[in-house]
């Protein structure tokens, strides 16, 4: 939409639709798309490290792992580029629009130029062909990784995983591939295929004995899919996913909420925990997952652990957080409607 959009001197005057199909980009991928395959062919075969459980998949013929993961690298890589393009170019590559994507599709442009903008007029990072470039690297990225690894299941849901790790769930894609990227070198890949997510038996972690999701990677997680914590860990995996932008900048918005109040409590009350309880543990996302993960406790041990164990006094109780949940979710939707309609 031309008509209102405000005068801003970077742009470009350059349709952001045609930017997508840019050669040097375009290039950069087959290329990328060519290193993945050779990653492939050189890559020893999964099937090689026994799984622990359930049945093993077949075995990938070294052409067919050659071929998912050059398609996906150059496919991921587009189809983020297609989406950032899109946005771009409706906006009018507006300024609030263009931070507003860096924010909610690759988190860390948006942080860096929200703290570039406080001492400076310039946000060097969400300029629109550096945000189609991030589109790029990170799609192509996570299309690269789950080829590698064969992670999506064709027969079933595997194509709008994809589609969602790739479009809609970006922001959660970026911090995937910053946790995969260093897993390279500190983590070790388990041997599940199919299973719609990338996970590593050792690797980036918080906290000792936790695991950490990003994205489509679940890192520093040894249990298999039969287990409580699995289901915990996949289920943000899907809360990506569905919910994109949604999810990550809530779950954020959640801790920047409580970091205050529950500091204050901490101090007076001579306790940490509320920071972790409140901050953490009561964060809807995590009570959603929580409940999963509880219900297969439960279930697999036939005890009732609705007391929240150690827990049980810094976090708030389900039903509450879930009350809470509501004000607080339909504040994010109002402020996602109002950034839509002002800034596109
Ligand atoms: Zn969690």
């Amino acid at each position: 939409m031309q008509e209102g959009r405000p005068e801003d001197e970077t742009w470009e005057g350059e349709r952001g639709v045609d930017r997508i199909f840019e050669l040097v980009p375009i290039v950069a991928l087959l290329v990328a798309g060519v290193g993945g395959g050779i990653a492939a062919a050189i890559r020893k075969s999964p099937a090689a490290s026994a799984s622990t459980t359930g049945a093993p998949t077949a075995a990938p013929t070294k052409t067919g792992l050659v071929a998912e993961t050059v398609a996906l690298t150059i496919l991921g890589g587009l189809f983020a580029r297609i989406l950032i393009g899109v946005l771009l170019d409706a906006a009018g590559d507006a300024k609030g629009a263009r931070l507003a994507i860096g924010w909610a599709f690759f988190l860390v442009p948006g942080i860096v130029d929200a703290i570039a903008s406080i001492f400076s007029d310039s946000r060097p990072l969400t300029d629109g062909s550096v945000l189609l470039w991030f589109a790029t690297v990170v799609g192509a990225f996570t299309g690269l990784m789950a080829g590698l690894h064969r992670i999506y299941d064709w027969s079933r849901l595997g194509a709008p995983q994809f589609l969602g790790d790739t479009t809609w769930g970006l922001g959660g894609s970026t911090t995937a591939a910053l946790v995969a990227f260093l897993n390279i070198f500190i983590g070790t890949c388990s041997s599940d295929e199919r299973k719609g997510a990338h996970r590593y038996d050792k690797g980036f972690r918080l906290k000792e004995d936790f695991a950490f999701t990003q994205g489509n990677v679940m890192s520093s997680l040894t249990d298999d899919e039969t287990q409580p914590l699995y289901k915990h860990e996949r289920l943000h995996v899907f809360q990506n996913r569905a919910f994109g932008p949604g999810f990550i900048l809530s779950y954020l918005g959640w801790m920047a909420l409580w970091i205050i109040p529950s500091l204050a409590t901490s101090l007076a009350r001579r306790d940490p925990r509320f920071i972790e309880g409140w901050c953490y543990r009561s964060n809807p996302w995590e009570v959603w997952a929580y409940f999963i993960q509880r219900r297969a406790a439960e279930q697999a041990e036939g005890r009732d652990f609705r007391s929240g164990g150690e827990w049980g006094p810094f976090v708030l109780r389900e039903a509450s957080a879930v009350i809470y949940a509501v004000p607080f979710f339909l504040l994010f939707v109002l402020l996602f409607l109002v950034a839509g309609v002002t800034l596109w």
